[in-house]
């Protein structure tokens, strides 16, 4: 089997690898090829730790395996170590045989923002020229950069409830030779592409400081309890998923799904419109809103694309297991 170390990671994968392997399995998902195993989340009793596992075959990728980590909220006070840490591991869908092991920490960072990505190309207006993020903490670069890549954005504008994180998007948006400019909610009417991506418990963004024509990306929410925007904004939006169970139970639609504004039928795969089964947004005024809950199969497919690049590259670690 391979072992493709977390410190080789940063120099073998590419945003491109990682957008073409997301895409991919969306679509697969869609078209009832790839599915997700139902998730296992565990408070460990120990260090506080919340540990689990994400897995899911993908029969036209040929990619079977698991996600498996969590949360060490002690790890960066007590031993400087990053406090969320994973690692995939791959199998052969033939054999069963293990096939590789790979570092799950940044690749979780760039799956994640390959899936906004991947909306705003399939969503976004064409033309659209602002960018708005909600949220400034370690995911939100990674979001930002990725996005910045979909359309000819001339402006990054972005609140977030801590503004000495403020500068992280200032940074991005530099590396763009992009303008940055701080704004209260209300500001981000201006935004043609809106991404959430914070740790809140309540509704952020009020359905009236989204204006027509918007695509958001609502991409914090990722467990029970979480929410990022008024539930009234989906019954105002036409809404996309990564994967509809997940989006009902722990996605930002879980919220407007228990209040009944909306149902299950309500929300579409993402992925349908990539296959061309769903027409995805059909106007110029139309609210788009991707909800991205993060799915096992977008951890196997970028760790899949990264064994075959340090394959190819000679940096995988071979080992007789
Ligand atoms: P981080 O700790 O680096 O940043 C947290 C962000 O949330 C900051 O912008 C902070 O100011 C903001 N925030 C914290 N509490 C808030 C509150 N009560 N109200 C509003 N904003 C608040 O975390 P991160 O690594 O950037 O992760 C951000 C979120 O993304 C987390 O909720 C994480 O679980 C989620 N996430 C989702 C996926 C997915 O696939 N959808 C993947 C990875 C992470």
């Amino acid at each position: 089997m391979y072992i493709v170390p977390e410190r080789a990671i940063a120099d073998l994968m590419t945003r491109a690898a990682a957008f073409e392997a997301v895409e991919k399995v969306f679509a697969a998902m869609a078209a009832g090829d790839a599915y997700n195993f139902p998730v296992v989340r565990e408070a460990i009793g120990h260090e506080d730790a919340l540990y689990g596992f994400k897995g899911g075959f993908d029969r036209a990728g040929l990619t079977l395996g698991l996600k498996a980590g969590g949360y060490w909220p002690n790890n960066l006070d007590k031993r400087g170590l990053i406090n969320h840490q994973s690692t995939v591991f791959l199998f052969d869908p033939d054999t069963g045989k293990a096939r590789a092991m790979v570092g799950g920490n940044l690749l979780t960072a760039l799956r994640t923002a390959a899936a906004s990505s991947v909306s705003i190309k399939h969503l976004a207006r064409e033309d659209a020229k602002v960018i708005g993020m909600v949220g400034a903490g370690h995911q939100a670069k990674f979001q930002l950069r990725a996005a910045l890549e979909q359309r000819s954005f001339d402006k990054v504008i972005g609140w977030n409830l801590h503004p000495e994180m403020l500068p992280n998007l200032a940074e991005v948006a530099a590396e763009f030779d992009l303008p940055f400019e701080p704004v209260e909610l209300d500001g981000l009417r201006e935004a043609d592409v809106i991404i959430s991506i914070t740790s809140s418990f309540e509704a952020i963004l009020k359905a009236d400081q989204v204006s027509p024509g918007t695509h958001l990306a609502c991409m914090g929410t990722d467990t029970k309890g979480k929410q990022e925007v008024d539930p009234t904004l989906l019954t105002r939006a036409t809404v996309f998923t990564d994967e509809v169970a997940q989006s009902i139970t722990i996605g930002e639609a879980q919220h407007a799904v228990a209040q009944g504004l909306i149902t299950e039928g309500d929300i579409h795969q993402l992925g349908a419109v990539i296959n061309g089964a769903h027409p995805g947004r059909t106007s110029a005024d139309q609210i788009t809103l991707f909800d991205g809950t993060g799915v096992g199969l977008q951890d196997l497919a970028v760790a899949a694309s990264v064994v075959d690049l340090a394959v190819q590259q000679g940096i995988a670690i071979e080992v007789d297991f």
